[in-house]
């Protein structure tokens, strides 16, 4: 089969079609697909396709299946959108165009999450296409050209701005990792920054490609603070307000925000990426649902020190 006949599927988004065993606590609601091919040309330090193994994203698998089996059991599912990942591979904007094409006349929205892309491709992908995914990833400069060492750190902040002048406010989503070096101000100003100029942010939390238990990873209560912070800047607090707050008087910052919001994975309606950065038996730090009371006054003694 050619690679134009493949596609990887997320193993959860594979679990829920039917193409793999098994069955996830928690469940995706929208389709994760990648763009099949060899070594990403990124190397970006914090991915494990920088390692040269195109099967892994974040922690998760992504089996190589037949695409058009795929696009069927979507078009049968109760999922609610395709979001398509793409490393940067040769050709990966004509391969999006293909797999677009491919998705026919699928009545659901289509996310893309790729290396920048020119205006003309991004035009002529609009519709399924709505949304597009930005790897801004690293607050700020230095660590981006640090951390994804093959682009220059300007050019994802222009990608964002030409999928913006295309895709619309709010249509256009930054990702940002919480946990590379920077520091909470600096994560601040960068979400103001996207939300400024258009984009909705979506929280990563850093977590490294080593195998096995010694993984080094984001502090949870800095993860935390990272969430509230995103949904006080969000609600149009300034930077300085919103770190007072968050810093010196936490338990205001519960009145303010909406609690069962500010710790679910945000980004594209729908998106809820279950175990991407999290193992199953593991706190979520995004979580891909509403969480709990229970859940909820767990994070608050996290963040204000005081049990609940
Ligand atoms: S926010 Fe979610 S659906 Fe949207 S591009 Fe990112 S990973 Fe895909």
């Amino acid at each position: 089969m050619s690679t134009e006949e493949q596609i990887r599927v997320s193993y959860g988004t594979a679990q829920k079609l039917g193409l793999k065993q098994g069955q996830s606590e928690e469940e995706p609601t929208i389709a994760y697909l990648m763009l099949p091919g060899e070594r990403c040309r990124g190397g970006c330090s914090f991915c494990p396709q920088a390692r040269g193994d195109p099967r892994w994203l974040s922690r998760v698998s992504w089996p190589l299946l037949e695409l058009q089996d795929t696009i069927e059991r979507i078009k049968e599912s109760d999922l609610t959108r395709v979001c398509i990942q793409s490393p940067d591979v040769p050709d990966y904007d004509d391969k999006l165009i293909s797999v677009v094409e491919n998705l026919g006349d699928m009545k659901k929205p289509v996310s893309l999450s790729t290396p920048p892309l020119d205006k003309k491709t991004l035009e002529s992908l609009k519709d399924p296409v709505d949304r597009v995914g930005i790897g801004v990833d690293a607050a700020t400069d230095r660590l981006r050209k640090e951390k994804k060492r093959n682009y220059e750190p300007i050019i994802f902040w222009n990608y964002l701005g030409k999928a913006v002048d295309i895709y619309g406010d709010g249509n256009v989503t930054a990702h940002l990792i919480a946990g590379l070096g920077e520091t909470l101000e600096e994560l601040a100003v960068a979400i103001k920054r996207s939300l400024r100029a258009g984009a909705s942010v979506s929280l990563f939390p850093f977590k490294g490609t080593a195998r096995g238990r010694n993984q080094d990873e984001v502090d949870i209560i800095y993860y935390r603070r990272a969430q509230l912070l995103l949904a006080l800047l969000d609600q149009d607090h300034e930077v300085e307000e919103a770190l007072h707050l968050i810093l010196d008087d936490p338990e205001t910052v519960f009145e303010v925000v909406d609690e069962k919001k500010a710790f679910q994975t945000r980004g594209c309606p729908g998106c809820n990426r279950p175990y991407y950065t999290t193992s199953p038996g593991e706190e979520h730090k995004n979580y891909p649902r509403e969480p709990t009371p229970e859940e909820i006054s767990r994070i608050k003694e996290q963040v204000t020190g005081v049990e609940a």
